[in-house]
């Protein structure tokens, strides 16, 4: 029950009791609504504004944002991968052609991940297409950075073994002769000097004075030192992969290695000679790859440049003295 409102009334020193009309009633009950509201309004904005929460168009901003990131990041993995294709051809068309090997295959440098779900828990969300792609060409880098690593080892590998192939492959001549002035008779047939019948000569002939230094023409190991029939005392070096030299008509028992002796390309190894099936003081030099003769000719890159092939190749081919 509303408390009844008094007024003091100065004429009649009494106090006067108020009596509100109905109208004054509601306007009062609307104002107290109204201010109710606005201090309501107002307590609601100074909370709202206390605590720091994001707009919907900050999110929106944000995400732009990022999707804006996302897009650069991509892009920037595209030209990783142009770096990583130009490091790739050059390994395919340089290196491993150099060091006589295969290509990487194009399967093993770009097998993905075609027909398998590792994308699937990205589909659901915003963006997925452009997540999706990102994934995918971050994966691939990945796999191709570890195939082309796995590919230099196999370079690096092949590069030392080339080295230490080449230090084992028959490369100069037998004896000091850069001048070709001791350069008789080559590879193929030839009169037999002794039987003078056309015979296979399997190796060259050097003509030089007795006790002139032998060399080992690669690095190897002594097969034999030793007196051969027709061949008299000879050595004959053992240069694996497949290649083995010989050297004969030495001189008598001056072998200055033995058997089972390791030699390196350029050591001496003998002194020339007269020994066996020989019509005159010369060195008889043979190669032998896999087993098979070949001529001596093609095993000088190291001592001839191609002048000097060409010139020993004529003098060897035309001189028709061969001293067996
Ligand atoms: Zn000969």
């Amino acid at each position: 029950m509303r408390k009844p409102r008094y007024t003091f009334n100065s004429e009649t020193n009494e106090y006067e009791r108020i009596y509100v009309t109905l109208a004054q009633r509601v306007i009062i009950v609307l104002r107290n609504i109204f201010f109710s509201i606005i201090f309501g309004g107002l307590a609601f904005l100074v909370f709202y504004m206390l605590i720091d929460k994001p707009t919907v168009q900050e999110f929106e901003n944000e995400n732009s944002q990022l999707l804006a990131q996302y897009k650069v990041l991509s892009s920037r993995l595209d030209r990783a991968m142009l770096v990583l294709q130009d490091i790739q051809q050059r390994d395919d068309n340089l290196y491993r052609v150099m060091l006589n090997a295969e290509p990487v295959s194009d399967e093993a440098r770009n097998a993905g991940y075609a027909g398998t779900n590792r994308y699937d828990h990205l589909l659901g969300m915003n963006n997925a297409e452009l997540l999706v792609e990102t994934t995918q060409k971050l994966d691939l880098l990945e796999k191709q950075l570890y195939m082309q690593i796995k590919s230099f080892d196999e370079v690096v590998a092949l590069d030392k073994d080339a080295e230490e192939r080449l230090r084992h492959l028959p490369a100069i001549q037998p004896i000091a002769n850069r001048d070709l002035k001791r350069t008789a008779s080559g590879y193929g047939y030839r009169i037999d000097p002794v039987y003078k019948v056309r015979k296979f000569h399997k190796g060259m002939d050097f003509s030089c004075d007795k006790r002139t230094p032998v060399y080992a023409t690669a690095d190897g190991v002594v097969e034999s030192a030793k007196w051969m029939s027709g061949y008299g005392y000879t050595v004959v070096i053992d240069h694996g992969y497949g290649y083995k030299t010989l050297y004969a008509h030495l001189l008598d028992k001056k072998f200055l290695v033995k058997r089972g002796q390791k030699v390196v390309r350029g050591e001496q190894i003998a002194l020339s000679g007269n020994s066996g099936k020989s019509t005159g003081p010369h060195l008889h030099y043979e190669v032998i790859n896999k087993g098979k003769h070949e001529n001596p000719i093609n095993y000088y890159f190291m001592d001839l440049d191609a002048d000097g092939y060409d010139q020993m190749l004529q003098m060897a081919e035309n001189h028709g003295k061969i001293y067996d």
